[in-house]
């Protein structure tokens, strides 16, 4: 997965869907992409659970996330 951080605003989306789509559950704390302030930004991070289903991207409202080929 691919998170461009300089279109993200930390909304959380991805972290809900995530967490609802594997555990259907709304909380980012079970979710596999992690967001984490840095400065100014927003930065991503997936755990080794993420299977690249592509659906954080799916959803993301910013167009912040895209699933690599
Ligand atoms: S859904 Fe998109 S804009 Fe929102 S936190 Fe996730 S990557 Fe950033
Ligand atoms: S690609 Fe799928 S498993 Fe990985 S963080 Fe996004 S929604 Fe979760």
């Amino acid at each position: 997965m691919i998170h461009v951080s300089e279109k993200c605003t930390g909304c959380l989306t991805c972290a809900l869907v995530c967490s609802l789509s594997h555990h259907e559950q709304c909380s980012p704390s079970l979710a596999y992409v992690r967001l984490h302030a840095d400065g100014s930004r927003w930065r991503a991070e997936f755990t080794p659970d993420c299977d690249e289903c592509g659906r954080c991207a799916r959803y993301c409202p910013y167009g912040a996330l895209e699933k690599e080929n």
